[in-house]
């Protein structure tokens, strides 16, 4: 199985290749086989994208916003047309199952030029009377924007920064995750074949050093960056130092609630894609599930009894529900964690193991786990794992339950499970959290901003918030009457 690129990097509206940048090894999660061979880029070739962009984005800002939107809309018609594609290439790359790629991944992204096409021609400033004078607001675009992204969601991450980046007029180099660099480049022959001018979207590749020079750059005035809180605070301190605007889309350890009155199979639904959609490697996760202890019993019985229906395999068979994790090193680091819960006392309820593949032994394998018995002290209950890992605590009422939920570094997500109307907003108006679910989790529709709180993040992506951090605001006094002046 191969998937290798015309090329490693997308340049100012063409496939690059310098064979003499660190070779990065694409690693089909599921076998453990190389399918791609790329090179990171070398600093002439970062300098090269962030110039490019540099010349192409005056042109592209002076454009009418309906023009700008026009193209985006071609795009979002091409990415549908792509979709079986883009999803192919996204479950070889992340090891994700198609059952996922197949339905979320190009979507998205489709989804994010549909909605930044639409909204805008109609994304301006406002007038402010001031008596005798006026004044009025402009959004204007920063110039050319880093996107830097993570490895589960590898399309998506460079559709839901460039959608917005472009929509307002900006122009963006984006580096993917050395774990996942395949689908940024589909994107950027899209956006090419849409008629985005040259150099306004281009894709370099990299480890963390190539990250870093973009945002060092002088020509780069912004960095979005989806990963880690580790580095997300390192590339936030970098872009503070250079007083850069900076998005930061980071790590979770989120809670999921569920009150004794909800109703069992849809707070066991949402328990359940709160923890192995994606192999659990989805930011949002609510990995901490408190159970109401009246329900606790029950409810551990039928998210097992569900838990032991998923079907893990070959993430190109569509009858799959779980694929591998991304890499032998996030496997090592899952299951270190599942025996840091042993050790600690949790009982490991359900999974806990790394099964048998026939035929895929190579690949980074891992059965969907469930703890009980867990306590807030644990490590299992306070760090992010970023696997199928789930612990289930018992709690009894609604205060503690609110306090155990706020007492972690993270604000990501959070999600209520229950009946009483008054109860879930007052109970979701109390957590310290960006994105909130009540009686749902994980979803993360376009329209919706997304984004942390604490440790979790700054900035906001989706909606008409990520417009506002991708453009400045300039605001212009104007005089109609005469000048006072006491010289
Ligand atoms: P990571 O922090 O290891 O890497 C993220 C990206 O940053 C990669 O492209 C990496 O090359 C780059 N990078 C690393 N060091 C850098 C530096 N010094 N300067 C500039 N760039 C640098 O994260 P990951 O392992 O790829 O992804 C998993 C993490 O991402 C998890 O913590 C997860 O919660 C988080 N995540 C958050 C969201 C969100 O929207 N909040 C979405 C997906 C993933």
């Amino acid at each position: 199985m191969k998937a290798q690129p015309k090329a490693s990097h997308f340049i100012d509206g063409a496939y690059v290749e310098d064979t003499s940048g660190r070779v990065i090894e694409v690693v089909h999660p599921a076998t453990g086989d190389i399918i791609a061979r790329l090179h990171a880029a070398t600093p002439e070739l970062v300098i090269r994208a962030v110039l490019a962009a540099k010349a192409a984005q005056a042109d592209w800002a002076a454009l009418r916003p309906v023009e700008r939107a026009r193209i985006l809309r071609r795009a979002h018609d091409l990415v549908r047309a792509r979709n079986d594609e883009i999803a192919r290439i996204e479950s070889l790359d992340t090891g994700r199952a198609l059952s996922e790629t197949l339905y979320v991944d190009a979507v998205s992204v489709a989804e994010a030029l549909e909605f930044y096409a639409g909204v805008i021609p109609a994304y301006n400033g406002e007038a402010i009377a001031l008596g005798g004078a006026f004044a009025y607001t402009r959004r204007e675009p920063l110039g050319v924007c880093v996107g830097i992204g993570a490895w589960n969601y590898p399309f998506q991450g460079a559709g839901w920064k460039s959608a917005p980046a472009l929509a307002a007029g900006n122009a963006m180099v984006f580096k993917p995750s050395e774990n996942s660099p395949l689908s940024a480049l589909i994107l950027a022959e899209i956006y090419k074949e849409a008629g985005l001018p040259d150099g306004l979207f281009n894709v370099v590749q990299g480890y963390g050093d190539v990250g870093q020079a973009l945002v060092e750059h002088p020509a780069t005035a912004k960095v979005s960056l989806t990963g880690s809180v580790p580095t997300g605070k390192k590339v936030l301190g970098l872009a503070g130092s250079l007083m850069k605007h900076g998005t930061m889309e980071l790590g979770g350890k989120s809670p999921l609630i569920i009150f004794a009155d909800a109703p069992l199979d849809n707070a066991v639904s949402g328990a359940l894609m709160a923890n192995f959609y994606s192999t659990g490697q989805v930011c949002t996760n609510g990995t901490r599930v408190f159970v109401e202890r009246p329900i606790h019993d029950a409810l551990v019985a039928r998210v097992t009894e569900r838990a032991a229906k998923i079907k893990i395999g070959d993430p190109l068979d569509p009858s799959v529900t779980m694929g591998p994790l991304i890499s032998r090193a996030q496997q090592e680091k899952v299951l270190g964690y599942i025996e840091a819960g042993r050790q600690e006392g949790a009982t490991l309820h359900f999974g806990g193991g790394v099964p048998v593949m026939q035929g895929m032994e190579g690949g980074f394998w891992i059965e969907p786990t469930i703890f009980t018995g867990v306590t807030d002290t644990m490590r299992i209950a306070r760090e992010e794992i970023f696997g199928p890992v789930m612990s289930i605590l018992a709690f009894d009422s609604e205060d503690e339950v609110i306090a155990r939920a706020n007492d972690t570094e993270f604000g990501l997500a959070a999600g209520v499970f229950t009946q009483d109307i008054a109860r879930a907003h007052r109970v979701i108006g109390k957590l310290e959290a960006g994105m909130c679910w009540i009686n749902n989790y994980n979803l993360a529709p376009v329209e919706v901003p997304f984004g942390g709180v604490k440790s979790s993040g700054v900035g906001r992506e989706c909606a008409l918030a990520a417009l506002d951090h991708y453009t400045e605001i300039k605001s212009i006094y104007v005089e109609t009457g005469d000048v006072v002046s006491v010289f």
